[in-house]
């Protein structure tokens, strides 16, 4: 890792929104997300926020996206935190799947035990776990992301939630099969219900930057601490072999970052002892993740010496 240094960061990430910011419509939206599907292709922002306490920022850094599964790395840090029996590891693996986020083949392979935290059906199970302390995880989800990112700007999109909710099956379809094989505590409606709204969460690059940013400081958030230093850098490890899904190998060649993407379109990526970043561009690739953004990444990892390698 080298240390934030010699290149002015502003200029750099004022050259990344003009050389990546999509020019013309390519890629696709979520098909499970009809709201989604209405944010302008052209949309483009970079956050850095370091653990020296500064945030640079460029283009639509602003403007409140669907967080979508990046969320799934705040509730496996929220699990993990109140897990002091380890319960959760015996309920989730830790091993990149290779497949869709929102697979359902190797469930039955593994017994209804996921593959790991970040796809679908472990992240299911993971607010399954913080359902045990309270009904409405999802706000409690909220309530986390405020006080990380010290902002009131956090919200959840209900309207996006419904959208979701009404198209939901193969989710309804992972809960009821975990169910089934007694990986599920609640009832798998609710599950589906809290997983989608904590999904349906509203943020800005900035906001995700700066919430995210207790993971390069080895689990010290701006309130105090989030996880232990293993446990930061045990998520720091699945984000990067799992936070991608099926393209985390080629996300790990291009940018060799841990990072967590969403079909919303942003991606937050770690850079341990530095920074954290989040890039938001909402055209998806094949894979589900943001085309522009991981574009972006890749450039910026280059330019700025930025790797965990
Ligand atoms: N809410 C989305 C889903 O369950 C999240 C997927 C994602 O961001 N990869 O399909």
């Amino acid at each position: 890792t080298t240390a934030l240094k010699a290149p002015p960061l502003d200029p750099i990430l004022d050259d990344i929104v003009r050389s990546h910011r999509p020019q013309q419509e390519t890629g696709s939206v979520p098909a499970n997300i009809p709201l989604l599907a209405a944010v302008p292709f052209d949309r483009f922002g970079i956050a850095v926020a370091t653990t020296s306490g500064e945030v640079f920022s460029s283009g639509d850094a602003d403007v409140p996206f669907s967080i979508q599964s990046i969320s799934k790395v705040f509730t496996l840090a929220m699990a993990l935190r109140g897990d002091s029996s380890g319960i959760l590891w015996s309920r989730v693996l830790r091993e990149p799947s290779g497949t869709s986020f929102n697979s359902l083949v190797q469930l039955e392979l593994e017994h209804g035990i996921p593959r790991n935290p970040f796809i679908n059906a472990g992240a299911l199970v993971v607010t399954d776990h913080l359902m045990e302390e309270t009904s409405d995880a999802a706000a409690q989800v909220l309530r986390f992301l405020t006080a990380q990112a010290a902002s009131t700007g956090p919200f959840i999109d209900e309207a996006a939630a419904a959208s979701e909710l009404a198209s939901s099956s193969r989710n309804r379809a992972l809960a009821h099969f975990l169910k089934g094989f007694g990986n599920l505590k609640q009832p798998a409606e609710s599950v589906v219900q809290n997983y989608v709204r904590q999904c349906s969460i509203m943020m800005t690059c900035v906001e995700l930057a700066k919430a995210g940013l207790f993971l390069a400081r080895d689990g010290h958030g701006s309130l105090g601490t989030v996880v232990s230093p293993s446990d930061a850098k045990r998520i720091g490890s699945i984000m990067l072999t799992c936070g991608m899904y099926d393209a985390a190998g080629e996300f790990a060649y291009r940018v060799g970052l841990p990072g967590k993407s969403g079909v919303g379109g942003g991606i937050l990526v770690i850079v341990p002892g530095v920074c954290a970043i989040c890039v938001w561009s909402p055209r998806l690739d094949a894979k589900g993740n943001s085309l522009a953004g991981t574009a972006a990444l890749a450039d910026l990892s280059d330019r700025t010496g930025w790797s965990v390698f």
